[in-house]
């Protein structure tokens, strides 16, 4: 029986872990599917404050794995499949084992939707990127592609041109599903271009590591053609990873879990934390604070009801 147990090792989880561990806690970390979260497919952060020259992503993450290991944090590898939150000691599923927990936090990110192409994955931090914020700044005076069609897609384009000398907002349809106020923002300014309907191909150049062009095909002529661009942003949604949670936590129409009072969920004694109930920062640091106030409320949980 553990007294806290954590559902994810992104920033969220790691600093929910460091907090629970210094408070004798022993909490119990559930790795995922991706150990690390989004900040371990990055390359250079530089906007979490304490690293004047910037650290790298996975680096980051190592560090706080260390730091919540070095105060008792035990982690597994494996991914939560299913879980019963119907009664404490809740009952969490990860692969053969099932463990059961007295509190428990979630944060378990979300992953942002990918093309599924091999290069791009491939080149994930090398020059693609799911994140303009984290990423943009890197791209100066550079030709950017940004995919996508949505309210992100805009934002991410318009916010680019702070730095890219130009961006190609690549959709696969004519039609637009961003809002009419942010696409008009974007065709109002010069160093935005669109090309639709067009849906990418291949990103070059997997054999140097780096992106130097980008094949797209009309989808309505299959004419093929190479766009030169020097980063591929991915801005095509997020999708929480909650799925296990439906039906047994309150969540908003788009899948992420409903807050209340900081980090309180609608079960009482199990917590969220990070990109799984924040679809609005997305930040590194915003995700470590709302870890930090998911285990301070777990710990005055478990405070109030001594079993
Ligand atoms: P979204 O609205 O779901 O848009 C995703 C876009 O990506 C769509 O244009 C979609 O094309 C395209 N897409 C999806 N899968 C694709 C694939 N496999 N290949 C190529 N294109 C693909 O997602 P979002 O833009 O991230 O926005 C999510 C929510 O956050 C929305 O409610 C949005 O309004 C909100 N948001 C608000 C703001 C703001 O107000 N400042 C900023 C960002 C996001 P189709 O259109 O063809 O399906």
């Amino acid at each position: 029986m553990q007294k806290v147990i954590i559902i994810g090792s992104g920033c969220a989880g790691l600093t929910a872990a460091i907090y629970a561990a210094r408070a004798d806690l022993q909490p119990l970390v559930l790795d995922g599917y991706e150990p690390g979260g989004q900040l371990a497919l990055t390359t250079m952060v530089e906007n979490f404050p304490g690293f004047p020259d910037g650290i790298l992503g996975p680096e980051f993450v190592e560090q706080a794995r260390m730091q919540a290991q070095r105060f008792g944090t035990e982690f597994r590898s494996g991914v939560v499949t299913a879980a019963d939150l119907s009664r404490r000691p809740f009952q969490i599923v990860a692969g053969k084992e099932t463990f059961e927990s007295e509190s428990l936090i979630i944060a378990a990110g979300a992953s942002a939707r990918m093309l599924g192409i091999e290069s791009e994955r491939q080149l994930l931090g090398h020059g693609v990127s799911t994140c303009a914020t984290c990423d943009g700044y890197f791209f100066r005076d550079r030709e950017i592609i940004v995919v996508g069609g949505g309210d992100t897609a805009m934002e991410e384009a318009t916010f680019l041109t702070k730095f890219a000398k130009r961006v190609t907002i690549v959709h696969r349809r004519s039609e637009f599903r961003a809002t009419k106020i942010m696409l008009d923002r974007a065709r109002a300014n010069e160093k935005i271009v669109f090309m639709t309907p067009y849906v990418i191909e291949e990103v070059h150049n997997v054999e140097k590591s780096s992106v130097e062009a980008v094949a797209v095909r009309n989808v309505e002529t299959n004419t093929v053609v190479t766009v030169v661009a020097e980063g591929v942003f991915v801005a095509i949604g997020h999708d929480p990873n909650t799925k296990i949670f439906k039906g047994q936590l309150e969540m908003d129409n788009e899948g992420y879990i409903v807050t209340h009072d900081g980090p309180k969920t609608s079960v009482e004694g199990v917590f969220a934390a990070g990109d799984v109930q924040d679809h609005r920062y997305r930040q590194a640091v915003t995700a470590a604070g709302s870890g930090c106030m998911a285990a301070i409320d777990a710990e005055r949980f478990l405070e109030h009801h001594k079993v």
